[in-house]
C-alpha cells in the first residue's frame, strides 16, 4: 500500500494511556463512537457507543434493520461525517482532526465508496468515467487499461455508452469499476445490491470477491440481505445503534 501524500502522524501521547511508537496497522479502529443527529428540537441517536476494528484485507458485512445505523457508520468510516463523541481512526489517523485538504487527499486516494445510486458522470462514456475516476484517485490509467477493467466486469461492449443507456445492474457494475479503477485501500459499499435482481447482484458480489482475493482490498459492505452477507468473512450486526453481534462466517 503506498501512502505517498504524507507519512502517518506519530501516535499522540495520551496522559492517561501508554504511548505506542508504532503506527496502527488496522484499517479502521473505532472506539466508543457516538453519533447524534440534531434537527431543530429533535435528537436522534444513530450510534450509541460503537467499538469496531477492521483489519487489513477483511471483507466485512454490516447488517441490521433499516434505521439501525448502518449508513451512519459507513459515512463515519468514509470520513464524510464526524462522530459526536468517540474516535474513528483510519490507518491510525483521525480524519476528523485533519484539515480539509489533508482529509480530502486521504479520502480520494485511499477510500472508495459505492452507493446504491451511482455516481457516474452522465455526459461521459463508461470508458471516460473509468479514466476520470482513476485520475481523481491520483492513479491515472490509459484507455486500454480502462477498457480491460470494463471487460473484466462484462461491460467491454458498453465502453462507449453513456450511463443512461445502461440497465441498473450495468450501471452498478460500471460504478464499481470506476471506484476500483482508483485502486483504493478500502472499499465501502452501502446496499449496492439492494435494487438489483439476484443475477445482477451475484455479478456485483463476484466482482467484490474477486478484487478482495486478487488485491487484498479491505471491503466493508452494508447490506440487509443474508445471501450477500454470507459472502463476507465476518458479519457485524447493528441494532439501535449498537453492535449486537460480530463474528466470522466460517
Ligand atoms: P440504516 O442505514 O441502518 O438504515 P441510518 O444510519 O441511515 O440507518 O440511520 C440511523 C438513524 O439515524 C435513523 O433513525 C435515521 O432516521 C437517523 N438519521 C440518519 N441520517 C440522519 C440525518 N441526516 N438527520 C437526522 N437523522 C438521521
Ligand atoms: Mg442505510
Amino acid at each position: 500500500m503506498g501512502l505517498t501524500t504524507q507519512d502517518p502522524p506519530r501516535r499522540r501521547t495520551i496522559a492517561t494511556g501508554p504511548s505506542l511508537p508504532v503506527a496502527d496497522d488496522a484499517v479502521f479502529r473505532l472506539s466508543d463512537v457516538i453519533r447524534v443527529y440534531r434537527e431543530a428540537d429533535v435528537e436522534t441517536i444513530a450510534l450509541r457507543g460503537v467499538d469496531l476494528t477492521v483489519e487489513r484485507g477483511e471483507l466485512v458485512a454490516i447488517m441490521g434493520r433499516s434505521g439501525s445505523g448502518k449508513s451512519t457508520l459507513l459515512n463515519l468510516l468514509a470520513g464524510s461525517d464526524r462522530p459526536t463523541a468517540g474516535r474513528v481512526l483510519f490507518l491510525g489517523r483521525d480524519l476528523a482532526t485533519m484539515d480539509d485538504a489533508a482529509r480530502a487527499a486521504v479520502r480520494g486516494r485511499e477510500i472508495g465508496i459505492v452507493y446504491q445510486s451511482q455516481n457516474l458522470a452522465p455526459m461521459l462514456s463508461l470508458l471516460e468515467n473509468v479514466r476520470l475516476a482513476a485520475w481523481l484517485a491520483g492513479r491515472p490509467i490509459d484507455g486500454a487499461a480502462a477498457r480491460s477493467a470494463l471487460e473484466r466486469v462484462g461491460l467491454g461492449h458498453r465502453a462507449g455508452h453513456r450511463p443512461a443507456q445502461l440497465s441498473g445492474g450495468e450501471q452498478q457494475r460500471a460504478a464499481l469499476t470506476c471506484v476500483l479503477a482508483g485502486r483504493p485501500t478500502v472499499l465501502l459499499a452501502d446496499e449496492i445490491t439492494g435494487e438489483l435482481d439476484s443475477e445482477s447482484a451475484g455479478v456485483v458480489l463476484q466482482i467484490l470477491q474477486d478484487v478482495h482475493a486478487a488485491e487484498g482490498t479491505t471491503i466493508v459492505l452494508v447490506t440487509h440481505d443474508d445471501a450477500v452477507a454470507g459472502r463476507a468473512d465476518r458479519i457485524v450486526e447493528l441494532r439501535d445503534g449498537r453492535i449486537v453481534a460480530d463474528g466470522s462466517t466460517n
